[in-house]
């Protein structure tokens, strides 16, 4: 009879635990949460106009956005980074963002270029390789603020944002969250360009650190010009500030309509196969052999050759010379894993050699990426990278 009693005890603990994890995971909890990030702040004013200074209006637009969210979408979560006229470091935003867990990021800025009033327009930035000098260049200069911060070398690993060879870190990332950053970033501009009747800049990839360390769908959003009166004045009056808000906004619901249903569809998929939904994204550094038969590489031994090669197809059977899917690329190599064949190409000691031929190959296969072998055996590839600049020096 005692043990009976136990029994229903613990029944009851459990069913109480059970609706104590089903109230904060489902009914209670907000169901989408969202980051708004204004860049800069505090000692660090951003780009600075005639009159007005970036940081400045990058937060009121931020505020007014994160205004109409919650007074809109009770099932939104709003997270700020920052609130108030503060200086917070850059990886602390992506930071605070990853904590919250949350499903997407919009850091929002303001643009600008010297010695040029003319300049205007609003465009959307998304994570990924520049492939103009002028994304280049507002990658750099917002990545500067780093500098401001006291222990910026230690904490970015000696990334230097005004040397491009610093930007090797960006190329062999790869990033599984780029195609709704993107499908976000067009929903904003499409917005800008019809609601907000602004200069449409379009879509780019560029190398932000603020987006690299966000593990979600996130985006970078340069509204206009400061360095261009016209611009700098609407951007700086409430009727601007409010219309690209509500630009933002808008892109937001549609983005989130579009997210919750895929969301659901994929839970319901998940817990029909008994996976748990949402754990396996992650923006990453290509350490392993890519989409299919992920495996861990061992580790970079000292003192013996290593050799890094360009990875861009993988195939189930072997591929002739000539075939079609190699898309003329005729000097290759493959080797198998997880029983899959995998096409490689630019072989070399010399890293930098690799890389170039990555970025020849870019335009064939986008995503192809870098990998590193000593002997047979494949070995991790930021490790390999690491010793190649060691040895450099
Ligand atoms: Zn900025």
């Amino acid at each position: 009879m005692k043990s009976k009693s136990i029994y229903r005890k613990l029944l009851f603990v459990f069913a109480f635990l059970g609706c104590l994890i089903f109230c904060t995971d489902g009914l209670c909890a907000k169901e989408f949460v969202v980051v708004i990030d204004p860049g800069h702040g505090g000692k660090d004013p951003g780009a600075v106009g005639k009159t007005a200074r970036e940081k400045n209006i990058n937060l009121k637009v931020a505020l007014k956005l994160g205004d109409l969210i919650t007074k809109n979408c009770k099932d939104v979560k709003v997270i700020y980074t920052r609130k108030t006229d503060v200086f917070i470091p850059l990886d602390r935003r992506a930071q605070i963002a990853n904590n919250a867990k949350a499903d997407l990021f919009i850091s929002i800025h303001t643009n600008s270029v010297k010695n040029n009033n003319t300049a205007r327009g609003a465009s959307t930035y998304t994570l990924g390789l520049s492939r103009t000098a002028e994304n280049l260049a507002v990658a750099k200069r917002e990545n500067g603020v780093i500098m401001l911060e006291n222990d910026y070398k230690t904490t970015y690993a000696g990334f230097d944002p005004n040397s491009s060879e610093s930007y090797i870190i960006f190329e062999y990332m790869q990033d599984q969250f780029m195609e709704n950053s993107v499908s976000f970033a067009s929903t904003i501009q499409k917005e800008f360009k019809n609601r907000c009747k602004r200069n449409d800049r379009g879509v780019h990839q560029a190398e932000f650190l603020v987006l690299k360390n966000s593990v979600m769908p996130s985006v970078l959003v340069e509204l206009g010009f400061i360095s261009n009166p016209t611009e700098e004045k609407y951007l700086s009056s409430e009727a601007g500030s409010s219309t690209m808000a509500n630009g933002l906004y808008q892109a937001f619901l549609t983005y989130k309509k579009d997210h919750s249903l895929k969301r659901r569809t994929t839970a319901q998929a998940s817990s029909a196969s008994g996976t748990k939904a949402g754990t396996s994204a992650q923006k990453s550094q290509a350490t392993s052999s890519g989409k299919s038969g992920q495996t861990a590489s061992a580790n970079v031994s000292a003192g013996q050759p290593t050799v890094f090669k360009v990875q861009f197809l993988t195939s189930s059977a072997i591929l002739k010379k000539g075939d079609k899917r190699l898309k003329g690329i005729t000097n290759f190599e493959y080797y198998k894993e997880g029983g899959v064949y995998k096409y490689t190409c630019g072989a070399s000691q010399d890293y930098n050699r690799t890389l170039r031929t990555r970025k020849e190959i870019a335009s064939k296969f986008g995503d192809a990426f870098i990998i590193a072998f000593q002997g047979d055996k494949k070995v991790n590839v930021n490790q390999a990278i690491e010793a190649f600049k060691k040895k450099k020096k």
